[in-house]
């Protein structure tokens, strides 16, 4: 009983990572690119596009250095404009009343993930929601595009947050966008409050990405072609059942007296 409570306890502690809410999928490809919508305006969250695409960088820097991980994010620069995505609802593709709330005004889905700002309130729960991200195209179960939408409300507090409080509010973000919810762990940049001076991931995110994401290692080529026997599927060969190895040593022992036998000097008799 020991033995699983202990087990219950490093379980619950090991993994406080959630997946996204909605979806609990991550994106289709391990490589993503990040883009500020190009006509955006950002001017009520206190930026200019330029400004708020040199965030991007440092922001996907975050994620890009976790070594279990595969996902490489990748800084696009500005997208093509994409529909309504100024002053349109954000709804996820399954989300029917969301959709049915903004007819002809919902933001349309995307490749990749886009940044941009948007000012219908409805989007945010209230003023001091810093961002909002959603993924709106899926493929089957993968992701296929999501959006970030910064709060550009005339009430939003975005403007008053510092250049690095701002980067760590789009990591948070992007966190999102490949497929992690919030996590209960304070150190994680996915602890669901904002917290300043975020510079880093924490542990917890680095799991959670390397799930989403894992690290594909190929020991035959890193060890230079060391020839490791694995099954038909793939999977590392297990050891042979136990009366298997008792048969073939009792096959052995026999072969080796039959040995013994024929070797024998032949001996005459004499009548
Ligand atoms: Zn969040």
């Amino acid at each position: 009983m020991k033995f699983i409570l202990l087990c219950l306890f490093m379980t619950t502690n090991l993994f406080a990572y959630t997946l996204n809410n909605n979806f609990g999928s991550s994106f289709k490809n391990h490589k993503v690119t990040v883009f500020v919508d190009e006509n955006t305006n950002c001017a009520q969250a206190g930026m200019t596009v330029y400004e708020l695409k040199s965030l991007i960088g440092p922001a996907i820097k975050f994620w890009n250095n976790v070594p279990t991980s595969n996902l490489v994010l990748k800084n696009g620069g500005f997208s093509t404009a994409t529909n309504n995505i100024n002053h349109g609802r954000l709804c996820a593709p399954t989300d029917d009343s969301c959709i049915n709330s903004a007819p002809g005004n919902v933001i349309a889905p995307v490749e990749d993930i886009i940044i941009a700002c948007n000012d219908l309130g409805t989007n945010y729960g209230s003023s001091s929601v810093l961002a909002v991200t959603v993924p709106n195209n899926f493929s089957g179960r993968k992701i296929a595009g999501a959006v970030i939408i910064i709060n550009e409300t005339a009430q939003t507090i975005f403007d008053d947050l510092s250049r690095s409080d701002k980067i760590g509010v789009l990591a948070h973000e992007i966190g999102h966008a490949i497929g992690l919810g919030h996590t209960e762990d304070k150190a994680a940049l996915m602890y669901f409050r904002t917290v300043d001076q975020r510079s880093k991931l924490g542990k917890d995110d680095m799991r959670g990405v390397s799930y989403l994401y894992p690290m594909q290692i190929d020991a035959g080529g890193l060890l230079g072609g060391c020839g490791t026997i694995t099954n038909a599927d793939g999977s590392p060969p297990s050891n042979p059942p136990f009366w298997q190895m008792g048969a073939a040593l009792i096959l052995m022992i026999a072969l080796f007296e039959l040995l013994k036998l024929l070797n024998r000097p032949k001996t005459c008799s004499a009548a």
